[in-house]
């Protein structure tokens, strides 16, 4: 049995309010907690999306009322919002701007409208992009021209680690994280709906180029993106894969396998994610694992709603065996015991402020 530090999610979405059956605040902390994460940070493309303080009050009253595991919630960058929003920044983990096609109404194609919300959002809370490719250069030019960090999303390709590795040999406030899907899958290895993600899956250079570049990589976020098994193999199916519950076991198999250090994994999944955001300690916070057991991950044993996942059939290394929350036993071999509404948002009575030496990483 190890003993590690609580995990720290910083891309999630939770699909409430508007489509909690495909996840919501209750099921989702509940995949959380099983997959060995205490914080996760919440995604703003919900229906509504979360833009001003009636969508943010919504999110918080149902995360309120239903997780088990902390949280904080992210406010989307829209067409109409760069100075309301960053009003509410103090009660947001970050501010989200989706700059490429992506799953819901939130996409700013405008660069002005970048520069807007560049200009507003304070310059020491998060700002994260979704940007891919040349999208990229694009965000990391503008951050510079208003002297402030940015955090790539997902990032999946060859040229886009190979650009932010440049962008912070310069010394450019830029740091990344990378999905355990774009680790461990390649394009060919799913197909028809089940294969739709955003960034899409790459190809087998892509990959190797996140493992080559894994000095570079600040943080694994599980991108978590629920659709039900149905809307996958319906006729549009949406992109997005669930990870919440085999980010952990795939990360510690690479450890078994020598690929990873257990350092390599809690710098990405808890040390760099609280830095870049901000997060204050939990205390009486950990998680138990045996790093060891062998198992194979099947949907029929997680906890999220969606009842799939890109991941079936593989064999691992690695269990979550216990979580302790705050003083309390969060998840014991296979049960949630932490109750609906036991979670608690980690940014209210937080002072924390998030590194603003974020190239120092
Ligand atoms: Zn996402």
């Amino acid at each position: 049995m190890l003993r590690l530090p609580g995990l720290i999610d910083p891309h999630v979405h939770m699909r409430e309010p508007g489509a909690a059956h495909k996840e919501d605040w209750d099921s989702g902390t509940q995949a959380a907690l099983a997959g060995g994460s205490t914080i996760l940070l919440a995604m703003p493309n919900t229906t509504p999306p979360v833009t001003d303080s009636t969508t943010l009050d919504l999110a918080l009253d149902c995360a309120r009322a239903k997780a088990r595991c902390d949280y904080a919630q992210f406010l989307g960058a829209g067409p109409d919002n760069p100075t309301s929003a960053a009003e509410l920044a103090p009660r947001a983990t970050g501010l989200k701007m989706y700059l490429d096609q992506t799953f819901g109404p939130l996409r700013l194609d405008d660069m002005t409208l970048w520069m807007e919300h560049f200009d507003h959002w304070p310059t020491h809370l998060p700002i994260v992009a979704h940007a891919e490719g040349r999208s990229i250069a694009a965000v990391i030019l503008l951050a510079q021209l208003f002297d402030r960090p940015v955090h790539i999303a997902h990032v999946a390709r060859r040229e886009e680690i190979l650009l932010i590795r440049a962008a912070k040999e310069k010394g450019l406030k830029v740091t990344c994280e990378v999905a355990p899907h774009h680790l461990f899958l390649c394009a060919a290895d799913l197909s028809g709906g089940r294969g739709e993600v955003r960034p899409r899956l790459a190809a087998p250079e892509d990959q190797q180029a996140l493992w080559d570049n894994l000095d570079i990589i600040d943080c694994f976020a599980t991108d978590h993106a629920p659709h039900t098994a149905a809307e996958k193999d319906g006729p549009n199916p949406p992109p997005g894969f669930p990870g919440l519950e085999t980010a952990l076991p795939l990360l510690l198999t690479a450890v078994y396998e020598g690929r990873l250090s257990l350092e390599d994994v809690l710098m990405r999944c808890h040390t760099n994610p609280r830095c870049i955001f901000g997060l204050p300690e939990q205390p009486d916070t950990w998680i138990e694992i045996d790093p060891d057991a062998p198992w194979t991950i099947t949907a029929a044993q997680t906890f999220t709603r969606c009842a799939w996942t890109p991941f079936e059939g593989r064999p691992v290394r690695g269990k979550v065996t216990r979580v302790v929350l705050r003083g309390q036993v969060a998840y014991e071999h296979g049960k949630i015991l932490a109750p609906a509404g036991f979670g608690r948002d980690v940014r209210s009575n937080s002072t924390q402020k998030p590194n603003p030496n974020l190239n120092q990483l």
